[in-house]
C-alpha cells in the first residue's frame, strides 16, 4: 500500500512529476520495499526533490494535466553528468516475489500490449545466462533477430559478440536483452509508449539476474534505464548506480558499424567493465 502523504505536499510532488513528463522524463518502477531512491546519499533520501534538474531547464509548473488513471509516482532522477546517478524509478509494476526469467517470459506471454506487436514475427525475449554477472541491454531487434527470437544475431549482434569474445567471456556467461522486445517498424526507435509498456519486463529481468554490470547500448538503453534525456556523449564510460548495479553506457555496435572510429571509445569502456569484473585480457594464440 502507497503511505499517505499531507494533501498539498501530495499536490506538489504531483504537479513536478507531471512536469518532468512534459519535459518527456517518463517513469519507470518504484521499489515498493525501500521507497524512493535519491541520489546524492543518505542526506538527501528521504527528499521527494529531484536530486538534480535537467541542464539548463528551469523549474516552472506543468503546462498539463497528467493522463487520467495514472499512478501518482515518485520523482524522476537524472542521471548528472559528472556525478554518478541513482536510478529514477519506474512506476508501474509491484515486484513479483520469487520471479524468475521463466515467469517474466510467460507475463509477456503472446503479447499484445502495444503496437508493436502487429509487425513482429518473434518476440525477443533475451539470451545468455540467468546468473551473469554482465548483462548488455540494447534497443529493440531488428530483421534477424525478428526472424530468430534471439538478441543481437544480425551484422550488429555479430561485432557485439566480438566484442564479449573480445573481454575474455562468450555469449552464454552474459546475458542479452532488450529494451523492447518486439521489432519497432522500419528499425525505428521504439515509441515512448512502446518503452513504457515493455520495461517492466525488462526490469524484472535484471532483477531477477542480479548483475553486478549493466551495458547500456545506445542511446535508448541508457536513456530508458536512467531515465534522463541527455545525451549519451554526457555520460558514457562513465560508471552510473542503477538499482544496485554499476551501470556504465557505451555506443550501440550498429553505431560503431557507422562509425568505426569510436571503437576506440567502447574499448575503453568495456575494460572498465573487465577491470570491475576482474577480468583478465585473454592471452593471444600462439601461432
Ligand atoms: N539492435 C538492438 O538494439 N538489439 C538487437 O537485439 C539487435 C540490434
Amino acid at each position: 500500500m502507497a503511505e499517505h502523504l499531507p494533501g498539498s505536499l501530495q499536490q506538489k510532488i504531483e504537479e513536478r512529476l507531471r512536469y518532468y513528463e512534459d519535459l518527456g522524463i517518463r517513469l519507470f518502477y518504484r521499489d515498493r520495499r525501500t521507497g524512493p531512491i535519491v541520489v546524492g546519499g543518505a542526506a538527501a533520501r528521504n527528499s521527494v526533490e529531484p536530486a538534480i534538474a535537467p541542464q539548463g531547464i528551469s523549474l516552472t509548473k506543468p503546462k498539463v494535466d497528467a493522463p487520467r488513471g495514472r499512478p501518482a509516482a515518485l520523482s524522476p532522477r537524472i542521471a548528472p553528468v559528472n556525478a554518478p546517478s541513482g536510478p529514477s524509478l519506474f512506476e508501474a509494476v509491484d515486484k513479483v516475489v520469487d520471479d524468475t526469467l521463466l515467469k517474466v517470459r510467460e507475463d509477456i506471454g503472446d503479447c499484445t500490449r502495444c503496437k508493436l506487436h502487429k509487425g513482429r514475427h518473434k518476440i525477443v525475449f533475451g539470451d545468455g545466462s540467468a546468473k551473469a554477472e554482465l548483462v548488455f541491454i540494447g534497443e529493440g531487434p531488428g530483421a534477424d533477430e525478428d526472424a530468430q527470437g534471439l538478441p543481437f544475431v544480425g551484422r550488429a549482434g555479430k561485432l557485439l559478440t566480438q566484442m564479449i569474445e573480445a573481454m575474455g567471456l562468450e555469449r552464454k556467461d552474459v546475458y542479452i536483452s532488450n529494451v523492447v522486445k518486439c521489432r519497432p517498424p522500419e528499425n525505428r526507435a521504439p515509441e515512448p509508449d512502446e518503452v513504457e509498456t515493455c520495461s517492466p519486463f525488462l526490469l524484472r529481468q535484471i532483477e531477477v539476474i542480479k548483475p553486478r554490470v549493466i551495458v547500456c547500448l545506445g542511446a535508448v538503453a541508457a536513456k530508458t534505464l536512467l531515465q534522463t534525456n541527455r545525451g549519451i556523449t554526457q555520460f558514457r564510460g562513465q560508471w552510473l548506480e542503477w538499482r544496485g548495479h554499476k551501470l556504465m553506457a557505451t555506443y550501440h555496435p550498429a553505431y560503431l558499424l557507422r562509425n568505426p572510429n569510436a571503437k576506440r571509445e567502447v574499448w575503453k569502456d568495456l575494460q572498465k567493465v573487465m577491470a570491475e569484473l576482474g577480468l583478465q585480457l585473454p592471452k593471444k594464440k600462439s601461432s
